[in-house]
C-alpha cells in the first residue's frame, strides 16, 4: 500500500502530508467514507466540530483495526466557542464525540478579527490543552501574515500549521512566504479547488481548476487524473493537502499520487494559474453574525 510522505511540525510532531477531510460529508456518509480513505492509506483526518460528523469521524477511526497512534486526527474550535473557558470547554466537547483520548492537531477554525482579543484568548487555551499534552500540536486555520503575527507578538507558542483554502487558482503567495519564514506548515483546504465548484453561482459555469488546459495537459502526458496532478502539485510545493470526497473510486484516486512526479517546469506551470481571486469567504469578514452556527454539546 502506498503511504503519504511525512511533514515535521514545528515541534517535532509527525504528520501526513496528504489527507482526508471531511467537510460537507453527510454523517450517514461519513463512516464510510473515513472507513475507505483508511483502507486506501490515508494516515490523516480533518474533520471540524462545526462539520457535525465528529462521531462518525471517531467511530470510524475506533472500528478501522489500525493502531490509534497511526492516524493523526485533526479537528477545530468554531467560533462561537471562542473564549478561554469556552474554547476548553468545546476541546472536551469534540473529544467526546470522537471518542478519543489524545488528539493530534487542535486548530482555531477562523480569526474573528474584529473581536480579536477573545481569538487570542482561545489561543491561550490552545496553549494550555498542549501543555496538558491533551493535544500532540495546536495550529490555526483562515489565519493571514497579519493574524499570524499579532498572535505571535502575544504568545510563546508558533502555531504548527495553518489551514488555507490553497488550490491553483489561488496561491496564497505572500502567506506561504510568511509560514515559510515563521517554520509553520501550509496546509491546503480544497486542494483540488472544490470551493471553485461546489460555491458557483447557479448559471456561471464553475471556475474549475481540473478542467484547466494546463493541468489537462499534464493529466493526459502521465495518465493520472487531473485531480491527482493538482494533488502532485501540492506535494511537490512542500504543503499539506486534505481532498475531501464521499465516494470510493475518488477517496481512491486522490491518494494515487506516488508513482509519478512533475518537473519543476511543470510545478511552476500550475504556479502560474494563480489568478489571487479566493474562492471562499474573505477572513477579515468573519464574525458570528457573519456564520451563525452554534455547536451542541
Ligand atoms: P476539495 O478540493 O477537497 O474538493 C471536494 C469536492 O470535489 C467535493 O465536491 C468532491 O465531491 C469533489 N471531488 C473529490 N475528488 C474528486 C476528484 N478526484 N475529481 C473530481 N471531483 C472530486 O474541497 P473541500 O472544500 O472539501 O476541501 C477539503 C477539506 O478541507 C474539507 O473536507 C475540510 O476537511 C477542509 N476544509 C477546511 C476549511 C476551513 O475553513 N478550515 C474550509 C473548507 C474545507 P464528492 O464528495 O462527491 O466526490
Amino acid at each position: 500500500m502506498s503511504k503519504s510522505p511525512v511533514l515535521q511540525l514545528n515541534n517535532g510532531v509527525e504528520m501526513p502530508a496528504l489527507g482526508f477531510g471531511v467537510f460537507q460529508s453527510r454523517p450517514e456518509e461519513t463512516v464510510d467514507a473515513v472507513t475507505e480513505a483508511i483502507a486506501v492509506g490515508y494516515r490523516l483526518i480533518d474533520t471540524a466540530a462545526v462539520y457535525r460528523n465528529e462521531a462518525e469521524v471517531g467511530q470510524a477511526i475506533t472500528q478501522c483495526g489500525i493502531d490509534r497512534s497511526e492516524i493523526f486526527v485533526t479537528t477545530k474550535a468554531w467560533i462561537s466557542d471562542y473564549g478561554f473557558d469556552q474554547t476548553l470547554h468545546a476541546f472536551d466537547r469534540s473529544m467526546r464525540k470522537l471518542g478519543l483520548d489524545q488528539l493530534d492537531l487542535y486548530l482555531l477554525h477562523w480569526p474573528v478579527p474584529n473581536d480579536f482579543d477573545r481569538t487570542l484568548e482561545s489561543w491561550r487555551a490552545l496553549e494550555r490543552l498542549l501543555a496538558e499534552g491533551r493535544t500532540r500540536a495546536i495550529g490555526v486555520s483562515n489565519f493571514s501574515p497579519a493574524h499570524l503575527e499579532k498572535l505571535m507578538a502575544r504568545f510563546e507558542v508558533v502555531p504548527a500549521l495553518n489551514q488555507v483554502e490553497l488550490h491553483p487558482f489561488f496561491g496564497q503567495k505572500p502567506l506561504v512566504e510568511a509560514h515559510r519564514r515563521h517554520g509553520i506548515v501550509t496546509q491546503a483546504w480544497s486542494p483540488i479547488g472544490g470551493i471553485t465548484r461546489y460555491r458557483a453561482k447557479e448559471g456561471e459555469t464553475p471556475h474549475d481548476p481540473l478542467a484547466h488546459p494546463t493541468v489537462t495537459a499534464l493529466a493526459d502526458k502521465y495518465g493520472k487524473t487531473p485531480a491527482q496532478v493538482v494533488l502532485r502539485w501540492h506535494i511537490e510545493r512542500g504543503f499539506s493537502a486534505i481532498p475531501k470526497s464521499v465516494r470510493a473510486s475518488r477517496i481512491a484516486e486522490n491518494f494515487d499520487l506516488f508513482d509519478f512526479s512533475l518537473s519543476a517546469d511543470e510545478v511552476a506551470a500550475i504556479d502560474a494559474m494563480d489568478t489571487g481571486v479566493r474562492g471562499g469567504s474573505d477572513p477579515e469578514k468573519v464574525d458570528t453574525e457573519f456564520y451563525s452556527f452554534r455547536i451542541e454539546d
